[in-house]
Formats: C-alpha cells, structure tokens, sequence
C-alpha cells in the first residue's frame, strides 16, 4: 500500500510511502492507495509509553477496546499498559491474562509492563517492569533490578506533595533515585528538579500535559497522582519539553460515580489520552517547539527508550503513522467512556485525520475501525 503526501524524514518533504505490515520503501513518486487531503502531513504515529486501559475487572470504568479506540483517534499506534490493574499483572499467569485480553480487544499496537514479579518473567514477552515506591523495600525487587529490562519509576510521592497532607520535603522523594540502579525511566515528572537530578544520573523521563496546563487541583476530575503543582512549579516545567525524552499521557479513566465522589475520598486519574499528540503538534505548528522535537517527543523518543522499531518512518520499521491535517478544534474524548476531562474545550490547531497501525487504517475522517493490534514486545512470528 503506498500513500502520499508531506512526510516526515528528518525534514518534511513531498513524498510516497510504500508498506505492508512495516514500511518498506520511501520515494518521490507513486500512484496512493489512499487518497489524502491536499495538505495533510504524514508523521510517525504516536507512542504512549505509560496508560492505564483498564479492561478485565475494572472494564466499567474503561475497556481495552474504548480505550485503544481513543488513542487511535488521538493519533497513537503504540500504548503500553501499566500493571496496576484488577487482578494485578505480577505473574506468569497474569501476564497471560492480560496479553490475551489485549490480544483479542486492542486496536492499536501494545505492550505491557508487569509489576515486581515473585518469579522469573524476564523471558515473557513485556515491556519491563513497573516499580512502585512501596515496592522499593521488597526483597524481589533485587531481581527485577538486575534484570536487563526497561524499569519505570515515579519518585514523586503523592501523598507528600498534595498540600495540607503532609510535609515530605522534595529531597525526599528524589531519594529514591539514588536508591535504584540498571536501565531506568522516570515517569510523569511534575516539577523540573525531579527531571534534571533523573537526568543527571542517565535515567531517562517524560511528562505529561495535565502537569503542564491543568490549573490546580480545583475538583475530582483534576485530581491526580503525582498532583499538579502551583503555577510557579508548571512555569518551570515547561522547559521540559526541551529536556525531556517522551510525553505521556498516564491515561487512568474511571467511572463518572467515582469521580462524583467527595474530592477526599474520589480516585486521581486523568483520562486524556487523546490529547498528548494534537497538542504538542499545535506547538508545533504555532513555532513553539521544532517540528522534529514534536516528532521525538511523541514518537522517536519513547520507541528508543522502549527498545522497538517504531517511531520513524524508516525501511523496516512498523507501518505506523499519523496523519495530521492543521485545522482547528476543541478537544475532547470521543470514544473513551471517561467522558470528562479538565482538558475539555483547549483550542487545538493540529487534527488528527487519520491513524494507521501496521498497515491497517485504524481511524480516518471520524471513524474508528476495529483493527487488531499486536505485542510490540512479541518477536514471535514477526516478519
Ligand atoms: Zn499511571
């Protein structure tokens, strides 16, 4: 299948893109097999290194299908999930649980991470391993840091930085950088000193946009973990689009009666997966930010840290991309059953159109197709 349009290599240039499952060849001039508006551009599809899909016991609050049919819609042909789902992902058995639901229900490429294991699972096909703070003192974790796979962290301690909760000082939740070692990613850091000390010791980072735009926590549906930080704090961090290697969305819908709940008692969680990409791509249309470090931010960066071939349209890499079109629009989510979200209504000047996984056009003008993704992870039977 070849298309045609602005492309993204490096620079943007006119030209065909011809793939399979992955991309096999790029040139000046073809015959597209599918016909895109005259100015639509044709970047990597986006890779969103930390959500939360939900699905198995907790499918009221989100499947693994609305869910993936969000990130497509939002530009994304790559998420990967986090453990802390009903059952929890930390055995062989659950990891085979939960491949299989994804397996069967994503429609966009996945991966997952499993928290710290009892045993050996370094030779199933994950992502790595999520390592929580309280995790920090069990004895398994010895093994799962030895183990070559990618670990991620969130130093920051929620229940220390929400004001009026507590009084842990910020060089306490650093800390626990220095007590981690091996092939680490810090994940959704919220001010910038976190960032650079994790930086400084070879750990690589993303952020999120909630940290960056929300104002404050002023009800349950911008309640979050770690929590936004006040003005001075998302100033700062705006640097970090400059600094950081990827953005996430940390996507964590639950159900609209949860988060009717009393703010103390209500569960953190923003479910604005569909954001990330349209808005960095608006900076980057707006010339805040290059275009090639919305590129990385989005889709080159977080494939390096994960280790997979996706993220650049190149010769042998998965046949994932986003079609971009600069139009204006007011966000929201569309097929996530979290129907609010503290982003709604931010004006956006970059549409998605369309979004192909492997090949497959999994969303176009509006419409979602129930596509099956695959295990990124999963080097069995790939070609
Ligand atoms: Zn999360």
């Amino acid at each position: 299948m070849w298309i045609k349009g602005k492309l993204f290599l490096g620079e943007i240039v006119e030209g065909c893109v011809g793939f399979d499952r992955r991309i096999r060849e790029t040139r000046r001039e073809c015959k597209p097999d599918l016909k895109l508006p005259e100015d639509s551009l044709i970047f990597p599809a986006g890779v969103d290194m930390h959500v939360h899909l939900r699905g198995l016991q907790l499918s009221y609050k989100e499947t693994v299908a609305s869910a993936t049919s969000e990130a497509v819609y939002g530009g994304i042909g790559v998420v990967v999930d986090m453990p802390n789902t009903s059952p929890v992902i930390n055995s062989e058995e659950t990891i085979k649980l939960r491949l299989a639901e994804l397996a069967n229900h994503s429609r966009c490429d996945y991966g997952i991470y499993s928290g710290v294991t009892k045993e050996n699972v370094d030779n199933m096909p994950i992502a790595g391993y999520k390592v929580f703070p309280e995790d920090l003192e069990r004895e398994e974790v010895e093994r799962v840091f030895s183990s070559p796979k990618l670990k991620i962290l969130h130093p920051e301690i929620p229940m220390s930085l929400r004001p009026g909760r507590g009084n842990r000082r910020l060089w306490q939740e650093i800390a626990s950088l220095f007590l981690i070692r091996g092939k680490f990613h810090i994940t959704h850091v919220s001010n910038l000193e976190t960032l650079r000390i994790a930086r400084s010791l070879g750990y690589t980072t993303d952020l999120t946009m909630h940290h960056l735009l929300v104002d404050g926590e002023r009800n349950c549906l911008s309640k979050v973990n770690p929590p936004i930080r006040d003005i001075t704090e998302r100033r700062k961090l705006l640097s970090a689009l400059f600094e950081a290697d990827a953005v996430a969305s940390d996507h964590a819908p639950h159900s609209s009666w949860e988060k009717g709940l009393p703010f103390e008692v209500c569960p953190p969680g923003i479910p604005a997966m569909s954001f990330t990409l349209p808005f960095i791509y608006t900076l980057a249309f707006r010339g805040v930010l290059p275009i090639s470090r919305a590129v990385e931010l989005t889709a080159t960066g977080p494939s390096k840290i994960l280790g997979i071939k996706a993220g650049e349209i190149r010769e042998g890499y998965l046949a994932n991309f986003v079609i971009l079109r600069k139009d204006r629009w007011r966000y929201s989510t569309r097929y996530s059953k979290a129907i609010h979200t503290p982003l709604d209504g931010f004006a956006l000047d970059a549409t998605v159109y369309g979004t192909i996984v492997e090949g497959k056009v999994a969303y176009l003008e509006g419409h979602s197709y129930p596509v099956r993704g695959s295990n990124v992870f999963d080097e069995t039977g790939r070609s």
